[in-house]
C-alpha cells in the first residue's frame, strides 16, 4: 500500500478516533524514523509482520501524546457552574495510562481526585477528562500528580484539591530491576487537604489508599 494510501485508511486509524486527530505530516515523518529505529535494532522492517508497524506506531504514538494538543484548564473554564455545594466531591479509580518520560514506556494505574468547592463545581467527567490530558503526554507520576492538582486549583479555585495516583511502572516491571507488585503512590494537597488532617484522613478514608 502506498504511503498515503495508507495514511487515510480507516481501519489503521481504528482505536485512534480522538477530536484532536492524526497529523498526516507528522505521522509520515514518524513512520520514516520509526523505520530507521526497526533497521538499528536488527531486524529487517520490510518483512510481512513489520512492514505496516512503522505507520502503526507513529499514529498510536501520536494518540499516546495527544494530550499536549489539549489545554485542561480549558476542559474546567468551559463547564464552571455557580453552585452552593460545599462538601467534598470525589471521584474515584479513575483510569490512567501514561508513559514515562525516561524510558518512553507506560505507566498505568488510578487516580483519586476530590475537591471541595468554594462557589463552582464542574461536570465530574471534565475531571476524568483533565486526568486524561494531562497523563497522555510523556510524564513522570510526580509532575503529573501536581499538574491535576493545579489545574483545579486555579480555574475552580475551590477550598481544596487532593489528587492520590497509584501506579505500576512497566519500566520498573520489564527492565532489568524486576519488581511485579510494586505500586508507586503519589500525593499533592492544597487548602483544607493540607491544612486539615481530618479532611485528608476522610478522603484517604474513602478511597481506602495508605500513605504514610
Ligand atoms: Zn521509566
Amino acid at each position: 500500500m502506498s504511503d498515503s494510501k495508507f495514511l487515510s485508511s480507516p481501519e489503521y486509524n481504528e482505536g485512534f478516533d480522538f477530536p484532536e486527530g492524526l497529523d498526516n505530516k507528522t505521522t509520515g515523518e514518524l513512520a520514516k524514523s520509526y523505520k530507521e529505529i526497526i533497521i538499528k535494532l536488527g531486524e529487517n522492517p520490510e518483512r510481512e509482520g513489520l512492514a505496516d508497524t512503522p505507520i502503526r506506531i507513529a499514529k498510536s504514538m501520536q494518540y499516546l501524546t495527544h494530550g499536549y494538543r489539549i489545554k485542561p484548564e480549558n476542559i474546567l473554564e468551559t463547564a464552571k457552574f455557580k453552585e452552593d455545594y460545599r462538601q467534598m466531591v470525589l471521584v474515584k479509580d479513575i483510569e490512567l495510562y501514561s508513559m514515562c518520560e525516561h524510558h518512553m514506556i507506560p505507566f498505568f494505574g488510578k487516580a483519586h481526585v476530590a475537591y471541595i468547592p468554594d462557589g463552582y463545581i464542574t461536570g465530574l467527567s471534565k475531571i476524568v477528562r483533565v486526568v486524561e490530558a494531562f497523563s497522555r503526554r510523556l510524564q513522570v507520576q510526580e509532575r503529573l500528580t501536581v499538574q491535576i492538582r493545579d489545574c483545579i486549583q486555579n480555574t475552580l479555585n475551590p477550598m481544596g484539591v487532593a489528587v492520590v495516583i497509584e501506579a505500576r511502572h512497566l519500566c520498573m516491571i520489564m527492565r532489568g530491576v524486576r519488581n511485579q507488585n510494586s505500586k508507586v503512590t503519589t500525593s499533592a494537597f492544597t487548602g483544607a487537604f493540607l491544612n486539615h488532617p481530618k479532611t485528608r484522613e476522610e478522603f484517604m478514608n474513602l478511597i481506602g489508599a495508605k500513605i504514610s
